[in-house]
């Protein structure tokens, strides 16, 4: 079976769909309707001011079942869908070309290359998490590295900024980027690298409707409402957010862009001392054991 997709606008439940409550999800240029969205009024009584109270319960968009043609408003009236874009049900997926992505990929931060990358793979590996690689940071670099000028943070932090808030539009996830082998398709982001991760995580969901079996993000400063979408995306089976604030880090996921500014003169700060927001790229022996805990910590929780 497959239904059309309902969107704000272009279909109609007796009134026409003026949905909102998704409206980074778009189709035909338009956000989709969930399940709650209202419809324009169109008669007396309960025809007068209905909202959609029917979805799919095992297709959502931040928790929330989305709506399909022949759903129904609370008047009665069943809704329009797309003809172009249909839900399918998932053994009959409109993806079913899709081949898979495998493995576990490592995103660091901005200005983090350094041998810490090559032992955060190797504690990875060491605990039995497979097909372990850094991701492709060449195709993410919107922000200059950061270094140790106060300014080229300013600049990570405006970096930053376009990939916080949600889906960045007109970027592809480069799925050419990932393997096919492997028993779990993983994302493991930290600091810059972390909203790399959610950036790749939902537009695998939902440009190539694929699944991420583990997104974990590290000291990630995602706004509360991207972090809200990645949690509502079913085909995101595990989020994982590791803030690193007990150990001093200004940065954690949900936070908003006016204390990522006032962060800044902290995260100066720890950069050259190995504390705080940097505390998994200390290079040496210390950092070496911190990123073994973090690596069987990950297995703990299911990577594999
Ligand atoms: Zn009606």
């Amino acid at each position: 079976m497959s239904f059309g997709l309902a969107v704000r606008s272009l279909d109609v439940a007796g009134g026409v769909q003026r949905a909102g409550a998704a409206p980074w999800y778009r189709i035909d240029g338009q956000p989709i309707v969930v399940e709650g969205d209202p419809v324009e009024g169109h008669g007396q009584d309960a025809h007068g001011a209905p909202v959609m109270v029917e979805g799919e319960a095992w297709y959502r968009v931040a928790g929330l079942p989305v709506c399909r043609e022949g759903h129904a408003a609370s008047c009665g009236h069943a809704t329009t869908g797309r003809r172009g874009f249909r839900l399918a049900a998932l053994e009959t997926s409109t993806y079913a070309d899709l081949v898979p992505r495998q493995g576990t990929y490592f995103f660091g931060g901005a200005g983090m290359a350094g041998d810490y990358l090559a032992n955060m793979l190797h504690a990875l590996r060491a605990t039995g998490i497979g097909n372990c690689a850094l991701g492709n940071r060449h195709r993410w670099e919107i922000a200059p590295d950061w270094g140790d000028a106060p300014r080229r943070i300013v600049d990570a932090a405006i970096g930053v900024e376009l990939l916080r808030r949600g889906e960045a539009p007109g970027m592809p996830m480069g799925i050419e980027d990932y393997g096919t082998s492997g028993g779990q398709f993983n994302l493991i982001g930290y600091s810059y690298g972390s909203l790399v991760a959610a950036q790749v995580a939902i537009k695998y969901a939902r440009q190539h409707a694929g699944v991420v079996d583990h997104l974990v993000l590290i000291g990630c400063p995602i706004s509360a409402s991207f972090l809200t979408e990645l949690q509502g995306d079913w085909r995101i089976r595990s989020l994982i957010v590791i803030d690193l604030v007990r150990y001093g880090d200004p940065i954690y996921a949900g936070m908003t862009y006016g204390e990522l500014l006032l962060a800044v003169p902290t995260l100066n700060a720890q950069l050259g001392a190995g504390t705080g927001h940097f505390f998994y790229s200390e290079e040496g022996e210390a950092g070496n054991v911190r990123r073994r805990v973090l690596a069987t910590y990950l297995h703990h929780r299911g990577l594999r």
